[in-house]
C-alpha cells in the first residue's frame, strides 16, 4: 500500500552560509520551490531555519518528488507523518511506516530540537522498537539497516520519516546572478549549463547557427536541450544568432588551419556584448581542456581573451566520462547524441591549429570587416522563451 504522507521536509545545502546570506538562500529556495510546484495548488509551505516544511493538504507525495528532485538547493528531503508529542502516537507512525516497507531490518534514528522533551533519543529510539519488534517481523541491524525511521521532535510535534532522499544540492537558482551559457547540440554544453544553473545562476542560452548549412532539426534539437534544462530555472530564455554570413567570412580571409579558432573568437565576442547588454557578468561554455584542437590551454587562452566578462568552463577539469556520467543522469544524452551537423562540425578544417598564436589570428581578423557582421549578428539574433510546461515556445 502506498503511504500517506502529510508533510515533506527538505533540508537546506550549504549549511555554512550564516547571516543575511542563509536568509537570502531560503527565501530564494522558498520561491523557486514554489515555482516548481505550482501545478499542486493545495500545498502550503513553512520556511524554518532548520528546512522548509511542506504541508502536502492532500496533494500527492509521489508526483512532487521528481520535481523536488530537481530544485537546487535541498541536500535531501522526506515525505513525513507528523505526530503530537506522545510517545505512543510517535510510536503508532513509526509502526505504520515500517509495516508499509519493504525491509527485513530496521534502525530507528530520533533527534531532539527540543531538548524538553521528556525522553532523550535514546530514550525513543528503544521504546519505538520496542513497538516495531512486538507487531512486525521485522529485525534491529544498526548497522546497515534496509529501513531508517527518522524521529525529529519540535517544540510542538513531532514528524517521523522512512527515507532521506538526495536532493540536487547546490544554490537556489538566481541566487548568485545571472550567466549566459553557450549551448551547443553536443554533450557537454548542456552539463555545463547544469553545472551553472547549480551554482545558484539563472542562465540564458546563446546559440550560433548556420543556417543553410545546419538544419532545422539541429535547431530543435538545441531548443529541446534548452526545454529539458528550463525545469532547473522554470523557463530558459535562447538567443539564436545567425551566423553563416560571419563564418563565411572567415573561411574566406583565414588560413584553414586558424578557421576554428577565428570562429570561436568570434563566439566569445558576440557573447560578451550580448552579456554586456543583458547585464549578465558570467559567460560559461562545455570547454575541457585537452578534448580538441580548440581546446588546448594555449587556444583556449587566445580564444577567451577577446572577451572581457568572466568566462568560466564549468567542464574544463572533467574527463568525457564523467561529463557523459551527468549527461545521463540529467536526461540530455539521447538527444545530444542525435545526429545533426552543427556549425563547428560543418566547416571542420583536416588539420586546425593546437599551438594559435595571437598575432596570427589578429592578422588574419585584420583581412576582413568583422565588426560589421559581428553588430549585424547582434541585431538579428531571435530570443525565445521555452518552457517545460506544455505551452507553445513565445517569441518577445
Ligand atoms: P561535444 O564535444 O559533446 O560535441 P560540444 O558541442 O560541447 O560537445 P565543441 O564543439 O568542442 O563541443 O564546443 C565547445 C563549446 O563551445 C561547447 O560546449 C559550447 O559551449 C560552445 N559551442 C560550440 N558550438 C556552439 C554553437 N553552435 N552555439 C553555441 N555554443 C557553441
Ligand atoms: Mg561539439
Amino acid at each position: 500500500m502506498e503511504i500517506k504522507y502529510e508533510y515533506i521536509l527538505c533540508r537546506y545545502g550549504e549549511l555554512v552560509l550564516k547571516g543575511k546570506n542563509r536568509r537570502d538562500f531560503i527565501n530564494a529556495l522558498l520561491r523557486n520551490t514554489k515555482a516548481a510546484l505550482a501545478d499542486f495548488k493545495d500545498l502550503s509551505y513553512e520556511a524554518r531555519h532548520d528546512g522548509l516544511y511542506i504541508h502536502l493538504n492532500g496533494e500527492d507525495f509521489f508526483k512532487i518528488k521528481p520535481l523536488l528532485e530537481k530544485v537546487f538547493g535541498f541536500v535531501h528531503f522526506s515525505g513525513a507523518i507528523a505526530c503530537d508529542l506522545d510517545i505512543e502516537k510517535i510510536a503508532k507512525t513509526a509502526l505504520y511506516l515500517a509495516q508499509n516497507a519493504k525491509a527485513k531490518t530496521f534502525k530507528v534514528v530520533a533527534k531532539r530540537q527540543d531538548k524538553r522533551f521528556s525522553l532523550n533519543s535514546d530514550a525513543i529510539n528503544r521504546q519505538v522498537a520496542g513497538v516495531i519488534l512486538r507487531n512486525t517481523d521485522l529485525k534491529v541491524d544498526v548497522h546497515d539497516p534496509d529501513l531508517k525511521l527518522y524521529i525529529t521532535i519540535l517544540s510542538d510535534r513531532a514528524y517521523i520519516m522512512d527515507e532521506k532522499i538526495p536532493g540536487a544540492q547546490g544554490f537556489p537558482v538566481g541566487i548568485n546572478g545571472r550567466a549566459l551559457c553557450f549551448l551547443s547540440g553536443g554533450i557537454d554544453s548542456p552539463i555545463s549549463a547544469y553545472l551553472t544553473m547549480k551554482k545558484g545562476l539563472r542562465v540564458e542560452f546563446i546559440h550560433f547557427a548556420s543556417m543553410p548549412y545546419t538544419s532545422k532539426q539541429a535547431l530543435d534539437k538545441v531548443k529541446e536541450l534548452a526545454k529539458i534544462l528550463s525545469v532547473y530555472e522554470e523557463e530558459a530564455i535562447l538567443h539564436i544568432v545567425p551566423f553563416t554570413d560571419l563564418q563565411l567570412a572567415i573561411y574566406e580571409h583565414a588560413d584553414e588551419s586558424y578557421a576554428i579558432t577565428i570562429m570561436r573568437r568570434m563566439m566569445y565576442r558576440i557573447g560578451d556584448r550580448l552579456a554586456k547588454k543583458r547585464h549578465i557578468t558570467l559567460i560559461t561554455n562545455g570547454e575541457s581542456v585537452g578534448q580538441v584542437a580548440s581546446q588546448t590551454i594555449e587556444s583556449l587562452s587566445v580564444i577567451s581573451s577577446v572577451a572581457s566578462s568572466l568566462v568560466i568552463r564549468p567542464l574544463a577539469m572533467m574527463d568525457k566520462s564523467e561529463i557523459m556520467v551527468l549527461a545521463r543522469k540529467i536526461g540530455t544524452y539521447d538527444t545530444s547524441i542525435l545526429p545533426y551537423d552543427d556549425c563547428c562540425t560543418i566547416f571542420e578544417p583536416k588539420n586546425p591549429v593546437t599551438k594559435p598564436k595571437l598575432d596570427k589570428c589578429e592578422y588574419y581578423e585584420s583581412k576582413f570587416d568583422y565588426e560589421t557582421l559581428i553588430e549585424d549578428c547582434l541585431n538579428k539574433i531571435e530570443t525565445i522563451k521555452i518552457t517545460n510546461k506544455e505551452k507553445d515556445d513565445d517569441i518577445f
